[in-house]
């Protein structure tokens, strides 16, 4: 609705301020100001609503109409964005802080690996924190720190109950947009608890049995942090799927990365699995998880094909009632019948017959 003109709003504002998007709540975004000049509550101006420019979580913007007495304003401009992460949205990003415990739940390198494919997948530098060091003896601890440098990563291990190695973590913290993530029930409340004391997160209990702290869904949020730079527990990092592609998957081990630096395999498309000139071995920890996720990765890329598939072959109906209703364009019989063989074809370009019958039973016909 009638907004004001540009110079009519530059009459009113002495000066634009630059802040940050520190939450996103329905239409209302709360930016914090540069050099501690305090919080606003924004609107976004009509402008930017009818070009389609999206206000993010960690977004650089200028404010306009700033009413100090209310803490009033309104985002005329969202800067270039240096990162951008898709889940949770947040804009800007420096690093992703991925927490884990070394205990209770205990660490287990299949969920690890997981969470590492994910946070590599965005590209983002990484931060690995073991938790719950107060749980193990020194030479476990020991063992961990070496098995773990043999994957490629150095992690910082750290106790919030014991208030031990956190000085540590400051310090890779300060003055950085970093996106907290990990599973539940490792103890990523209890560090941003401990990290920004004012905040005040629910630490859940780790459920007996099943040994998996509570679940709980928030608007992402970033909270500032007392030595300089931002926070953000991410919610909906805590289960990767498997969106990475098949032939991108080798790129997220460092041990592969590695072993790339050295040599190149004869193919462009290597997947690293005993391909001619392969430039991959397989004498390393974690080639039976590189191998269970890439098979995930194809399972995973065929169920999609597939249903894109399906929706080739329905037709939208509209009922008298006005409905949307969809049916099959083919016989279902016939059509299922080819989808199998398509997805079986599919397997057969990425593995040798013999490990496809392995997989999959003989069932040709
Ligand atoms: P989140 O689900 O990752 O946010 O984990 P929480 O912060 O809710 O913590 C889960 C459980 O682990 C709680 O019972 C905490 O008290 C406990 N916990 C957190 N940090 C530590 C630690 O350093 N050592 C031990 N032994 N327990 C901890
Ligand atoms: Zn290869």
């Amino acid at each position: 609705m009638g907004t004001l003109s540009g110079d009519m709003s530059g009459g009113l504002v002495p000066e634009n301020c630059q802040g940050t998007v520190t939450a996103v709540q329905a239409n209302f975004y709360h930016v914090q100001l540069q050099a501690g000049a305090g919080h606003l509550l924004c609107t976004r101006r009509a402008r930017l609503k009818k070009i389609g420019q999206r206000v993010m979580v960690g977004d650089q913007v200028i404010v306009e109409e700033v009413d100090f007495q209310d803490r009033r304003g309104a985002i005329a401009q969202v800067l270039s964005r240096r990162t951008v992460l898709d889940r949770p949205p947040v804009a800007n990003a420096d690093q992703l802080l991925l927490v884990f415990a070394l205990a209770e739940p205990s660490l287990d390198p299949w969920q690890l690996s997981r969470f590492l494919i994910k946070a590599e997948s965005t590209g983002l530098p990484l931060l690995l924190g073991l938790n719950k060091q107060d749980l193990l003896s020194k030479k476990e601890q020991q063992t961990w720190a070496e098995r773990l440098q043999q994957w490629g990563y150095r992690a910082v291990f750290f106790s919030v109950l014991q208030d031990a190695g956190i000085a540590a973590l400051e310090a890779s913290l300060k003055d950085k947009i970093t996106v907290v993530a990990g599973p539940s029930g490792v103890g990523k409340s209890s560090l941003i608890n401990r990290l920004i004391p004012q905040v005040e997160l629910r630490v859940g209990e780790v459920s007996g049995k099943l040994q998996r702290g509570r679940h709980t869904t928030r608007h992402v949020e970033l909270f500032p942090l007392p030595q300089g730079g931002l926070l953000a527990d991410s919610p909906g990092f805590n289960q990767p799927d498997w969106s990475v592609l098949p032939q991108d998957l080798g790129g997220y081990f460092p041990e592969i990365r590695a072993q790339l630096k050295q040599e190149n395999c004869q193919f462009k498309d290597c997947l690293h699995l005993q391909e001619p000139n392969c430039a991959v071995g397989r004498d390393w920890e974690r080639y039976e998880i590189y191998e269970k996720f890439l098979e995930e990765a194809i399972a995973y890329r065929e169920i999609q094909q597939q249903q894109r598939d399906e929706e080739d072959h329905l037709k939208v109906k509209i009922t008298a009632a006005g409905k949307q209703i969809h049916e099959p364009k083919l016989a279902t019989k016939k059509y299922r019948r080819t989808s199998r063989r398509e997805r079986h074809q599919n397997l057969k370009d990425l593995y040798e017959k013999q490990s496809l019958d392995e997989l999959y039973g003989n069932d040709d016909g």
